[in-house]
């Protein structure tokens, strides 16, 4: 089959290689879309993981094949996996984990002391036909959602995650920093778990008629506006959440904690600049300033039930849909060039 490895920095490959075999407890997906996200970006000009590095859950070396963002077809189910029909409509959860360290098992697999994502650090990748991956990280797509919406669902539930996290309540107004996919899925997972009034702070034109689009109550510009002091003229006192996904460092995090209202949460989600705050502003606000990381078990699910439902339409977020020969040039190097004209590059094995 088809799949796109990385070789080195800025060294991927569309090469011939063998079809993963089905093994005990996993599923045979034919890969439908395949989404290319920041982290995807970052891994292709500065790769996580030399090529002889053997992660403990994937126990292969690189290259690997790359995508962790994808929807696809099952085509075979092992003999000990219930419940997966062949040809259903899947969404991989790629956030692969022990099972066995303290977070496990309480729960928290995403701060898995191995974790390790399918389609960067081994086991295969959305950028290829065929992947094998365990039936517990599977989730069946219902009818009426397109394979192409289904690739959207993981970036959706690291939004989704976060927002869980701020403990926002129905009626709470928040701020999102950075309109980026993150941040625009920050912005529908806040208005799908009751979210009132939502402010969103982006720089790019295109970002911004999209956070419109999307059902920002109110765009800011932070090249122009002094963001905390506008969502203090519309929100008297501040707000209960705020979001940093825009990686932008220093101001970006002033925003974060100046739109805050006194016991508010502030949730950094997007990996970016280092930046310096005083920690001093914690004490006198009682504001909690923690960060969310990928997604665990409720997630997908309430992404799923979400976009099924309506709260969520994200199909607006895929600005591009590419095949898999294109995918360096129009999708990994379009996206580091011309990163603002794009939000969502689909790459179609
Ligand atoms: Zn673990």
């Amino acid at each position: 089959m088809r799949a796109l490895r990385l070789h080195g920095a800025k060294d991927l490959r569309l090469e011939e290689v063998p079809e993963p075999e089905l093994r005990p407890g996993t599923v045979k997906i034919k890969v439908e879309w395949a989404g290319i996200c920041g982290t995807d970006l970052h891994n292709y000009t500065h790769p996580m993981v030399p090529d002889d590095y053997i992660h403990p859950l994937f126990g292969e070396h690189g290259p690997h094949v790359q995508g962790h963002e994808f929807s696809g077809r099952i085509t075979a189910v092992a003999d000990d996996v219930p419940d997966l029909p062949v040809g259903a409509l899947v969404a991989v959860e790629p956030l692969m984990s022990d099972g066995t360290c303290p977070a496990c098992l309480r729960g928290d697999y995403n701060l898995c002391e191995s974790f390790g994502f399918v389609g960067i650090m081994g086991g295969g990748g959305g950028m290829s036909e065929y992947v094998v991956v365990p039936g517990h990280r599977i989730h069946l797509i219902p009818e009426g959602i397109s394979a192409e919406t289904a690739a959207l669902i993981e970036p959706l539930s690291v939004a989704w995650h976060a927002v869980r996290r701020s403990g926002l309540q129905p009626g709470d107004s928040a701020v999102v920093i950075g309109a980026g996919p993150i941040g625009l899925g920050l912005l529908m997972a806040a208005k799908a778990q009751g979210a009132g009034f939502v402010a969103v702070s982006e720089v790019s034109a295109a970002r911004k008629r999209l956070a419109s689009q999307f059902g920002a109550d109110a765009v800011f510009d932070p090249t122009r506006d002094d963001v905390a002091a506008r969502v203090h003229a519309a929100v008297p006192g501040g707000v209960r959440a705020s979001f940093e996904a825009s990686g932008a460092g220093t101001p970006a995090v002033q925003a974060l904690l100046g739109v805050l209202a006194k016991g508010g949460t502030a949730i950094t989600v997007a990996s970016g600049h280092p930046a310096e705050f005083d920690p001093n502003a914690l004490m006198t606000t009682e504001i909690n300033y923690t960060g969310s990381f990928g997604y665990n078990a409720s997630d997908f699910p309430g992404v799923i039930e979400a976009i099924r439902d309506g709260r969520i339409r994200p199909d607006a977020l895929v600005t591009s849909r590419i095949s898999l020969e294109d995918a360096q040039q129009q999708g990994y190097e379009a996206l580091l060039n011309h990163g603002d004209a794009q939000v969502k590059v689909l790459v179609h094995p």
